[in-house]
């Protein structure tokens, strides 16, 4: 398997470092060219979303990464690649991706004093560190998306079909459960397409 994690700002080493613990193999997407590489899913970062934002612009890279998203490659994005995901940001009028159908409140827990650890429920396990920074929550889901944690009664990580999103870094705590839970997105997708090429 070999994930590519966007690495043109913010904490991309941390994700590859999280990989390389569970034996995947990663590489950095650094421009366009990187992209028609052999993935089999991607890792959009945290970071600052309106840098990464224009970077993606900038480096061109913008719309092959939204064509591979829609053309159901895995994606899972933290916090800022949370924010480049979401169809909808509420307190700003820009637009990233919008590939999910998520609405978030950016920097939702203040600027400055915003950053704090928590320790949650992620889909069926039960507690999962959590480490926010500056960190978007979710305000509202459409009804294909399923939350998978809520903290404090706000959605901090969701999934809808390929995509997975948090608000939180599950990159800078020791704990595997988020990576995993990509890694098996990854499979399950992988096998429905060997099953549809057998069915055909
Ligand atoms: N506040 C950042 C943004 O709006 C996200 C912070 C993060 O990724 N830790 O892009």
């Amino acid at each position: 398997m070999n994930i590519g994690v966007l690495a043109l700002q913010g904490a991309f080493v941390e994700h590859r470092h999280k990989l390389e613990a569970l034996n995947v193999n990663s590489i950095e997407l650094r421009q366009k060219s990187d992209l028609s590489k052999q993935l089999d899913g991607l890792i959009l970062p945290g970071g600052e979303s309106t840098a990464i934002g224009k970077l993606l612009v900038d480096l061109d890279m913008f719309n092959s990464i939204k064509d591979l998203i829609q053309n159901t490659m895995p994606v899972f994005g933290t916090c800022a690649g949370m924010i480049l995901l979401a169809k909808n940001i509420e307190n700003s009028s820009v637009k990233h991706l919008a590939t999910m159908d998520i609405s978030i409140i950016r920097n939702a827990y203040g600027r400055q004093l915003g950053s704090f650890n928590a320790i949650s429920k992620f889909g069926d396990f039960d507690e999962v560190p959590m480490t926010f920074i500056r960190a978007p929550y979710i305000e509202s889901v459409a009804s294909n998306v399923k939350i998978l944690s809520v903290v404090e009664g706000n959605i901090v990580a969701a999934r809808q079909n390929n995509q997975l999103v948090t608000s939180f870094h599950p990159e800078l705590t020791d704990d595997i459960a988020v990576h995993n839970y990509f890694l098996n997105m990854i499979e399950d997708t992988q096998q429905v397409t060997v099953a549809r090429g057998i069915l055909k």
